[in-house]
């Protein structure tokens, strides 16, 4: 089949790799000019880990393993340690790994079959699926017709609102922001990967190799603005944080304000009763978000490519019956992370002074 992938994160890139290996005639557009790679460092965990290795990656992904997460340390406003990271809690299997988000993607650019063409700087502006095929028009004024539609484009999909109408529809906002940036000129002193908390708000400087990221999260009602806008996003940041001078928010909020890449969006899931429609199917963030929180978005995506490429490879000529098999298998792993993903945001943000001192109290007596 002649294929269309719309966005090239982790998603685009494993349905690239995975429809590709089946024989598919694969072409992914990505609307920015570059894979975009910022951001913290992301998970593979429980069932992704058995397809990244069916997907011949695996390997690679454990090279390129870090510990970010695992050296993370709550601190007072003195910069102290006051306990540690429950990292039992958090990692579900001691064989998940944390790997930065530049190196996955790479290492899934490099995995694309030869039967995958990768153009930057393009993105679906029309959709006409007429049963036997989609008539794409491109931004660029371009025009093509492919056998499949496979959204891949994020939280804000522009596929899933072309096809299936607006967002609002389909998010649910968990009632959290997060803004991660790079920092390099602010480095942790003392206490490695400190996070600092002041009610409703999470501040924490997190190290990985010679990266150093700032990490701001917030806890607020739906925000409305132009989600494109990077001006907006650091208004946003600034109202948040700006009346914040203890430890080292204004350092990290100067890093967040200073980042061309700066990674802001609000913690949300898509939460969807079908991910097809015709010939178009959705993957990853677009179809089922699970947010930051869960730490399972990326898990998600590769279960759900290679759950889609061997539904189409066992229907060949019957769409309908690969992507009802598709939403059956991919449907319990995203019930599961859906799931974990508040309890989260509510330990990691405690909304009140009380509820910081009382997680902090029970952390340090547990440790
Ligand atoms: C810049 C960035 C930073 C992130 N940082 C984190 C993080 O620190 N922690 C975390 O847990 N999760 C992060 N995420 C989300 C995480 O990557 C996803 O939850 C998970 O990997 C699933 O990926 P996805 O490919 O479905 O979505 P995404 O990773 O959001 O990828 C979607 C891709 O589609 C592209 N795109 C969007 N619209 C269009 C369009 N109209 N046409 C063509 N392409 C389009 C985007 O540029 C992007 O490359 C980040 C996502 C992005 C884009």
């Amino acid at each position: 089949m002649r294929v269309l992938v719309s966005g090239a994160g982790m998603a685009g890139l494993s349905a690239g790799i995975n429809l590709g290996n089946a024989g598919h005639d694969v072409t992914i557009v990505e609307r920015a000019q570059h894979l975009r790679v910022n951001g913290s460092p992301i998970d593979i965990r429980g069932e992704s880990l058995n397809v990244a290795r069916q997907m011949g990656i695996l390997d690679e992904v454990r090279a390129r393993r870090v510990d970010m997460t695992e050296r993370g340390c709550l601190v007072d406003e003195n910069g102290n340690r006051v306990a540690e990271l429950p990292f039992a809690e958090i990692n579900d299997s001691p064989d998940d790994i944390e790997i930065p988000r530049e190196d996955l993607a790479h290492v899934l650019r490099n995995a694309l079959g030869s039967s995958v063409t990768l153009t930057f700087g393009e993105s679906v502006a029309e959709l006409h699926d007429d049963g036997r095929g989609v008539d794409v028009l491109f931004t660029s004024g371009g025009r093509a017709r492919y056998d499949l539609v496979v959204g891949a484009d994020g939280l804000h999909s522009a596929t899933r609102r072309l096809i299936f109408g607006s967002e609002h529809q389909y998010l649910r906002h968990l009632g959290f922001y997060t803004a991660i940036a790079h920092a390099p000129d602010y480095h942790a002193t003392g206490t490695p990967n400190p996070i600092y908390n002041f009610p409703g708000h999470l501040a924490g400087i997190f190290t990985y190799r010679d990266v150093t990221l700032a990490v701001l999260n917030f806890r607020s009602s739906w925000i409305d603005y132009d989600y494109h806008d990077l001006d907006a996003q650091k208004r946003i940041l600034t109202a948040e944080f700006g009346g914040h001078k203890r430890w080292r928010v204004p350092e990290l909020l100067d890093a967040a304000c200073r980042d061309p890449e700066l990674y802001f969006d609000s913690v949300s899931q898509i939460d969807m009763p079908s991910w097809h429609r015709g010939r178009v199917v959705l993957v990853g963030d677009a179809a089922y978000c699970a947010s930051p929180m869960s730490g399972r978005g990326t898990s998600l995506a590769l279960t759900g490519t290679w759950l889609l490429a061997q539904a189409l490879a066992e229907h060949t000529d019957n769409l309908d019956a690969a992507f009802a098999q598709y939403e059956r298998d991919q449907r319990p792993h995203v019930t599961y992370a859906q799931g974990t993903a508040l309890a989260g945001g509510e330990w990691m943000i405690p909304a009140t002074q009380e509820d910081i001192d009382t997680r902090n109290r029970k952390l340090a007596q547990a440790s």
